[in-house]
């Protein structure tokens, strides 16, 4: 990005309506009637008619402006080539979870990374994402790609002791090699310190050691403490599925979250992938009820992604008990679609369902957790708000599009409603990254047609890698049978 952009001065003018941070009592409230003016990347005024002459003005009637959604788990490298595979592919052997053995033989091959990744990017910034916790294996033009795409971004190259695999299709087993993870552990430290001194400025570096049950004691403790010697944040998929529970259970007596507390690897920056089988899960019937004020008495933050697993039948129980308990809540898109406002849907619907109560959680909650919630866990005052001093990052909504109105409420008509099709125009660091419903900085077309055929080759061999030798389309029919009609 060029530096001399710093000097131009933008105004948001007689913005309808806006959700901006009330620093007093820590909350975002609706304004009504505001300008809002950024300088460079960083927003120098919020208030009534800025007294200002800027370079640029950005009309805001009929227009929502809400801060960027922040989206603290994602893995835009691996999952989109996955869709129309795997919505409804979980194995009932494993309590439904599909990543152990079934999800695993359609992985694309390293060619596919760039246009995936450039895929999950894309349908993020178009529902509003501005910064994303990118939790990908390590591949050639990541951080180049990662800062065209225009997002501010967190890199954190994943990484193992161990690989899950099954030769039955019932029994998950692991393939442990201390050495390879002790080498990806090493290179997610080095593209770690690539992505900080990357020239686009909007990278940053995380760790991200890939699950609780795949990676040695040693590996986890050594990785949260170069976090934490380096301030970065660390993040680890925990307690994801009955079977990983089981697995805890029976190797140390202790749930997965126990386990996780033991070693000392819940802290205020740790990001906890999932949290959804903790010791209350009522599918368990284990005997503690501990996990969750653990999480709470640490403030480490869940990362909560409801999307996929709701399509498995499984539901964190639930959002509300969480929140009350005093966990930071945010929120991811973990696989597909990388939709936040979909997932913000998702949060509000499914924590009512698992608590059978209206009140379990309201939009407000779901706003906190999808800006500021993953703000905090990043250890980020700068980002998730609209107020003076923070990054102009920023999402302008069209209130007059049919899915917005009547416009009464606009969180409420954007999340359960219009979601990203409202979506008009998305800043980052001052740029607009979106226009017109349009992502200006990749070619996303081009990219779709990629993974596209990287799909159906990815598919063609899906024999070779399956335990039982079977095609893709015995481990993942189509919805509907084909018919053939006579010549
Ligand atoms: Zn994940």
């Amino acid at each position: 990005m060029e530096r001399h952009l710093a000097l131009v001065t933008t105004c948001l003018r007689k913005i309808d309506w806006a959700a901006v941070w009330d620093e007093s009592s820590k909350s975002h409230r609706y304004a009504r009637d505001i300008d809002i003016a950024f300088a460079g990347g960083t927003i120098t005024y919020v208030g009534p008619r800025y007294p200002g002459s800027p370079d640029r003005v950005i009309e805001g009637a009929g227009r929502f402006v809400m801060p960027g959604l922040v989206n603290v788990h994602a893995h835009p490298q691996v999952q989109p080539i996955f869709k129309g595979i795997i919505e409804e592919l979980g194995n009932p052997r494993f309590y439904m979870s599909g990543m152990y053995d079934v999800k695993r033989v359609f992985r694309g091959t390293g060619e596919a990374s760039l246009a995936a990744a450039a895929v999950g990017y894309g349908e993020l910034l178009l529902s509003g994402v501005t910064t994303v916790a990118d939790q990908s294996g390590n591949y050639p033009g990541w951080l180049d790609q990662f800062a065209a795409s225009g997002l501010r971004g967190y890199a954190g190259r994943t990484y193992s002791s161990a690989s899950w695999y099954t030769d039955n299709g019932h029994e998950l087993k692991y393939r442990w090699d201390e050495t390879a993870g002790r080498r990806d552990f090493e290179d997610a430290v080095r593209l770690g310190e690539a992505a900080e001194r990357h020239p686009c400025g909007r990278l940053s570096a995380m760790l991200a050691p890939d699950s609780l049950d795949t990676g040695s004691e040693e590996l986890l403790r050594d990785s949260l403490a170069e976090a934490e010697r380096r301030g970065w944040p660390f993040t680890v998929h925990c307690a994801e599925s009955v079977i990983e529970f089981n697995e805890f259970t029976r190797k140390t007596g202790l749930t997965p979250v126990q386990w996780a507390s033991s070693l000392g690897l819940l802290r205020p920056r740790t990001i906890l992938g999932h949290c959804i089988f903790v010791d209350s899960h009522s599918w368990l019937h284990w005997h503690t009820r501990n996990d969750i004020r653990l999480i709470a008495e640490s403030n480490a933050c869940v990362a909560h992604c409801p999307n996929t697993f709701a399509r498995y039948g499984q539901a964190l129980e639930d959002f509300g008990s969480y929140r009350r308990a005093g966990i930071n809540m945010a929120l991811g898109t973990d696989t597909f679609p990388h939709n936040m406002l979909e997932e913000m849907r998702l949060a509000a619907i499914v924590a009512r369902l698992a608590a059978e109560d209206i009140a379990a959680v309201s939009t407000g909650d779901i706003f906190h957790a999808a800006t500021v919630g993953g703000a905090d866990a990043l250890g980020r005052r700068d980002i998730g708000r609209i107020a003076v001093g923070a990054k102009a990052d920023l999402v302008v909504v069209d209130a007059t599009s049919i899915g917005m109105r009547p416009m009464r409420d606009p969180l409420r008509s954007l999340i359960y409603t219009a979601a990203d099709r409202a979506v008009s125009t998305v800043i980052i660091d001052g740029e607009i990254v979106v226009e017109n419903g349009r992502v200006l900085t990749l070619d996303l077309d081009a990219a779709i047609n990629t993974l596209e055929e990287a799909q159906r080759r990815a598919e063609a061999t899906v024999p070779e890698r399956d335990y039982a030798g079977r095609g893709g389309t015995d481990i993942s029919p189509l919805s509907l049978k084909s018919i053939e009609f006579d010549a």
